[in-house]
């Protein structure tokens, strides 16, 4: 017999959930918490399915946060096993989503379960917030639920997501925190010509060649307790036409920064707008970003999650800020303290995606204990 963690895991990957489409896993979900007195909405934008539980009304609100989407699987003929059928092999569960992020959601209701079997009347309430448009754009999902949640006062305290956070062992690796991204779209106009006859044309690439040398020579900051120091990096540069004896009349490049709470984007844009003015160059430059840098402060949430894993494990996590963006980026801002914790991530994305058979049930032991700590003596 498998574990209950297991169980779940397995139907959730047979739900071909590419994203953004959840194919039923919410329902899934939903049905458990509902034999729990969970009560659910679903929280329909575009063509994204988002899933709201909550048990019970009073404060503190923990929240468990996750996403049933997964990225496609790929070239099928890779897989040893088909992506959407669970196969066993090695002490591994293979299938797309195992470990980012099925196994964390199967994990979190199973701890849940338990937990209120044996904490019914725990002060606080339980919620679960979860998307299907994590691995895609990411504009319809927890971002939404959040804004919906905000409109009508509803603060969640302590937000735990189960992101694939550990390197080699289950629970070496929680993440506190992410750096921002922020992403810019420059383009550089000059005047065609020969290229015989520089003075009667305006090359963008000479004029933008100064700017990229002092863009790299900045020192962002030397980063912080938490975090890396800002990195500024170049990710594609185009112009030209074509032809050996033209000088281009346009070029275009893109950028992105990846940097900590040292900054916010309003200032990262502004020290790079006044670069750019400094210069005497013709230009358009257009921002996307994708979230603000957060961190989690020392606090319950942090030594509650610590100590779950060290019981575990026999060792405390790494608390890291390191890795991409995440759903934390929309939940942490709403004044939530978010750590991640979840199954190992060297698969993920991966042809061949798996989970360790036993950190699923090792890692509901873990949630499940995290609630204890926050809701059960307090
Ligand atoms: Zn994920």
């Amino acid at each position: 017999m498998h574990d209950p963690a297991n169980s779940l895991l397995f139907d959730l990957i047979k739900r071909r959930s590419v994203t953004p489409d959840d194919a039923g896993c919410q329902d899934l979900i939903a049905a458990r918490l509902a034999d729990l007195g969970f009560v659910s909405e679903t929280m329909v934008f575009g063509d994204v399915t988002n899933l709201w539980a909550r048990r019970g009304s009073g404060a503190p609100l923990f929240c468990f946060a996750g996403h049933t989407d997964v990225v496609p699987p790929g070239d099928l003929g890779e897989w040893q096993s088909d992506p959407f059928e669970p196969d066993i092999r090695d002490g591994h569960v293979y299938g797309r989503g195992s470990a980012d992020m099925k196994s964390g959601l199967a994990a979190m209701v199973v701890a849940v379960e338990r937990f209120l079997a044996d904490h019914p009347g725990h002060p606080g309430s339980i919620a679960f917030l979860i998307t299907s448009d994590e691995e895609g754009r990411a504009r319809d999902g927890t971002l939404k639920v959040i804004e919906t949640l905000q409109a009508r006062d509803e603060k969640i305290d302590w937000c735990v997501i189960g992101e694939p956070s550990s390197h080699a062992e289950l629970g070496d690796v929680v993440r506190i925190g992410r750096r921002g991204s922020l992403s810019g779209m420059l383009e550089v106009r000059g005047v065609q010509g020969h290229v015989a006859y520089p003075q009667l044309a305006d090359n963008p690439i000479r004029r933008f060649a100064p700017v990229l040398a002092e863009l790299h020579g900045i020192v962002w900051d030397e980063g912080n307790d938490y975090f890396p120091p800002t990195s500024f990096q170049v990710v594609n540069i185009q112009s030209g036409v074509g032809a050996p004896n033209v000088t281009p009349a346009q070029l275009s490049a893109r950028f992105n920064f990846r940097y900590s709470t040292e900054w916010d984007h309003h200032r990262l844009k502004e020290r790079v707008h006044v670069i750019l003015d400094a210069h005497d160059i013709d230009y358009q430059l257009d921002w996307h970003l994708s979230g603000e840098p957060f961190l989690t402060p020392p606090g319950k949430l942090i030594d509650a999650v610590s100590q779950a894993v060290k019981e575990q494990t026999g060792r405390a996590p790494e608390l890291s800020t390191g890795g991409g963006t995440s759903d934390g980026r929309f939940i942490s801002p709403a004044g939530a303290d978010v750590v991640e914790l979840g199954p190992i991530s060297a698969s993920i994305h991966k042809i061949n995606e798996r989970v360790k058979l036993d950190d699923v049930g090792t890692l509901a032991s873990m949630y499940q204990r995290v609630l204890e700590l926050l809701l059960a003596s307090s």
